[in-house]
């Protein structure tokens, strides 16, 4: 069935929004993204996800082309439209169409706002059940990871390269720390149960998964560890585990082929699954 899509202040049918090739989304991955997870038809962590949109936009200087109200009445229209109770909405606001290919760009450019669904079980995955395995593989990417720009080319060959591993993911490394997965949070759980993971930097992006579930693990007493780790460390982890929009938080059973702990999905990773899920669902708007 055809989704409808909101371009520029427009509901249109998908084969029919039309985005300039000049465009400099297009041609310098000019442009910013965000995903909302949506559950029982209702908005997960909105607040998190709105505030780092313009947090992005701003880094880079693209205008918000609407205000807070009509973001989150936007987000609620195009659940609707398309009948979405699970699944998810991709956002992405580009610096827009300068007529030309040019390098310098101007203040006073119109972005181009666009909006999709995907339909997607979230509660109800294979992945949550049973894990992922991953690879690790050298984090090439640039100097300000904490901004969620479309430049997706590198995550995208890192997690080509952990397939072609015969691994699901990619956790990415940089001078022997892990930063994070191709596009997720990464966490380790110590022998003594204490969640570690990465702190905020330009290294990473801030994940509003991460942040949610930090604060969701503290109140139900489990510790938590802001610090960078390295993978002989997730190698002799006692689980491991990653969090994101759409995957809440999902185990990992594997790196590089050496299983983490008994190589099943971890008692604390599936638990802070459960928790993370009942108290976003009943935080939904
Ligand atoms: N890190 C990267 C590189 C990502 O691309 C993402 C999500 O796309 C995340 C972390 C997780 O962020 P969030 O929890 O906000 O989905």
């Amino acid at each position: 069935m055809s989704r409808i899509v909101y371009l520029n202040g427009e509901w249109l049918p998908e084969a029919e929004a039309k985005v300039s090739v000049f465009d400099r989304g297009y041609l310098f991955s000019d442009a910013i993204y965000e995903v909302t997870c949506v559950l029982d038809g209702k908005l997960l962590d909105y607040d998190g996800h709105s505030a780092r949109l313009k947090r992005s936009t701003g880094a880079i200087g693209i205008k918000m082309p609407v205000d807070d109200e009509t973001l989150l009445s936007l987000h609620r229209q195009i659940a609707e439209k398309n009948e979405m109770t699970e699944g998810l909405i991709y956002l992405q606001v580009s610096r827009g169409n300068p007529g030309d290919r040019d390098f310098m760009f101007t203040d006073d450019m119109t972005p181009t706002f666009f909006m999709f669904t995907q339909k997607k079980n979230v509660i109800e995955t294979k992945t949550g059940k049973n894990g992922i395995t991953v690879a690790s593989v050298e984090d090439l990417r640039w100097g300000r990871c904490d901004i969620k720009t479309t430049q997706l080319l590198y995550p995208s060959l890192a997690k080509m390269e952990a397939h072609e591993k015969g691994a699901d993911d990619a956790w990415l490394v940089r001078d022997g720390l892990v930063t994070e997965q191709s596009s997720a949070t990464a966490y380790i759980v110590t022998k003594d149960d204490v969640v570690i993971t990465r702190p905020l930097s330009h290294e990473i992006l801030p994940g509003i998964t991460r942040a949610s579930a930090l604060v969701i693990a503290e109140k139900n007493g489990i510790k938590v560890e802001e610090r960078a780790f390295s993978v002989d460390e997730v190698k002799a982890a006692k689980e491991a585990f990653y969090t994101s929009a759409s995957n809440f938080v999902t185990p990992v059973t594997a790196i590089d082929g050496h299983p983490i702990g008994d190589g099943k999905p971890g008692a604390l990773s599936l638990k802070l699954r459960d928790l993370y899920i009942e108290d976003r669902r009943a935080n939904a708007i």
